[in-house]
């Protein structure tokens, strides 16, 4: 399907863009990662290597504990998906390509694939935001229906209820599902095939769902037994998949979010407006005022930045948003934001009662 965006408004971005150049060349800082982010990677990994070490090689006899420790790795998981492999993703992190790739390539660890995530997220997820067959992030049919384009089943009314328990189990659909499917039908999207791999990285797919399984699933058995290891893995897959989830999901499920109308087969996708504008459109802050989230999000409560400029590393998220508030205003852009991470919460479970039964 083509995309049609329209350049009409371009002065815009072009304004905005210049604006936060210059922001960079003001205060002589690069748009890349800093010493913020090198610090929050090793708080995060030494914290992550401890957990995990405790867990499996030293585990507390208190059964209390040991959950505590699962639900925490979860977090910690989370927390580098969020804050290194994003950013390494999307060549934000530093100005190293050798460090963007090893910090992208820790989603392999988790249990999924840097290239399906960077052609998925990077490629169709940032360009079609929330455009049927392009964007994947809206394709969880038939058990979700996310706008009204998509088809509407019974079990719909439910949804806003049901919606977070699918949200817990995402973590298992990706890592043993999704990337199966899109692995062996060769497409990313339903409009959009997978481009073509070298044997090497054919190799990595499989050699890293192997070390996967490996360190969360065959070392942790042969210390505390595979009864234990799979309740334990249970519990951290959980929380990883419902945080991952639900924050990727708030940030363009909401009660106002833009989804354009398909069209007939073989007619284009008229957007109607320029890119930048769509990205406004579809995608909204939450929590701008909290340095705790900010910081366990890897700035992911700024969207909107991220969406325009996600060539930008996440540390700088909060510096830049004033000027992009104040650009949107000065150009009559509407902004969408959720002052609080509950807010966001709440419109996001509004908007799926409401497209559950309209
Ligand atoms: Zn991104």
């Amino acid at each position: 399907m083509e995309v049609v965006f329209r350049p009409g408004q371009k002065t815009f971005f072009n304004t905005l863009r210049n604006r936060i150049n210059q922001y960079f060349i003001e205060n002589q800082i690069t748009q890349e990662g800093n010493e913020v982010l090198y610090s929050k990677t090793i708080i995060i990994s030494t914290l992550l290597i401890a957990n995990y070490t405790l867990l499996v090689f030293f585990t507390p006899p208190q059964v209390w504990i040991q959950i505590a420790l699962c639900i925490l790795l979860g977090i910690l998981f989370a927390m580098v998906g969020f804050n290194m492999m994003h950013d390494g993703s999307h060549g934000s992190y530093s100005k190293n390509k050798v460090l963007n790739t090893i910090m992208a390539y820790t989603l392999n660890v988790l249990g999924g694939n840097a290239l399906i995530w960077h052609q998925k997220h990077n490629l169709n997820h940032h360009t079609y935001t929330n455009i049927e067959h392009l964007d994947d992030d809206i394709d969880l049919k038939p058990f979700l229906r996310q706008h009204m384009g998509q088809k509407k089943k019974w079990f719909h009314r439910y949804q806003h209820v049901y919606a977070y328990l699918l949200y817990a189990a995402t973590f298992f659909f990706w890592v043993y599902v999704r990337d199966f499917v899109k692995y062996f039908s060769g497409k990313i999207a339903q409009d959009t095939p997978i481009r073509k791999w070298t044997p090497g990285e054919h190799f990595i797919f499989w050699f890293s769902k192997v070390v996967h399984i490996t360190i969360f699933v065959l070392i942790p058995s042969s210390q505390v037994g595979l009864g234990h290891t799979l309740i334990g893995y249970v519990i951290m897959a959980t929380f990883l998949g419902f945080i991952l989830s639900s924050v990727f999901q708030l940030a363009h499920i909401f009660e106002s979010s833009f989804f354009p109308v398909v069209p007939e087969p073989n007619q284009p996708m008229d957007i109607e407006t320029e890119w930048a504008v769509h990205q406004i459109r579809t995608t909204a802050d939450f929590a701008a005022g909290s340095k705790v989230l900010t910081w366990m999000l890897g700035g992911l409560n700024f969207q909107m930045e991220h969406h325009l400029f996600p060539k930008i590393s996440h540390v700088h998220y909060p510096a830049i948003h004033p000027i992009v508030l104040e650009t949107c205003k000065e150009f009559g852009v509407d902004v969408l934001a959720h002052p609080t991470l509950m807010s966001a919460l709440r419109s996001h479970t509004l908007y799926l009662k409401q497209i559950g039964t309209a």
